[in-house]
């Protein structure tokens, strides 16, 4: 009669309604408020890139060695360079990379000679086309510009 009684009255759906309200306190939210929170990356995690320039003359840090191009396994660097006849050095002139095909992996950083070009902790890539995701040496230089939602 008892178990009847508990199945008209619908009582266990009631009790698992009850646990479930209970946890929906504001209090017991575990999950990241993105974008409205930046979620906390890692120490090592490593994303954008990021082409380093010098903040006392604001020239680039890099020296056009090629070193990362010939690292990167998917050959998506490609570093485009003039030599200046005076100096008799390689210069700068173009840089791009295709952060669709990268797998983050470090060996270009790794690579780099002078540390001018870094993976950093920034991971906000999503682009809405695929050429959106060739960066060249500008956005390397200057960094992503992730859309600020206000709230
Ligand atoms: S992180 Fe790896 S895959 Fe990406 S560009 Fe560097 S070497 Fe290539
Ligand atoms: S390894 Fe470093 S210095 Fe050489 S081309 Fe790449 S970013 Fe520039």
């Amino acid at each position: 009669m008892r178990k009847f009684l508990k199945r008209l009255l619908f009582l266990d759906l009631i009790e698992g309604l009850v646990v479930t309200f209970r946890s929906q306190h504001p209090k017991h939210i575990y999950t990241e408020q993105y974008p409205a929170q930046s979620p906390k990356v890692a120490e090592r995690y490593r994303g954008a890139p990021r082409l380093n320039i010098n903040p006392e003359n604001g020239e680039t840090l890099c020296i056009a060695c090629n070193l990362c191009a010939l690292a990167c396994p998917e050959a998506l660097i490609v570093v485009g360079s003039e030599r200046n006849e005076q100096t008799r050095r390689k210069e700068l002139t173009t840089f791009t990379y295709d952060t669709s095909r990268c797998m983050f992996c470090g060996l270009c950083e790794d690579a780099c000679p002078v540390d001018a070009l870094e993976l950093t902790q920034d991971f906000e890539l999503a682009t809405y086309t695929r050429e959106g995701q060739i960066w060249d040496r500008q956005m390397l230089e200057e960094g992503p510009r992730p859309k600020q939602y206000k709230f």
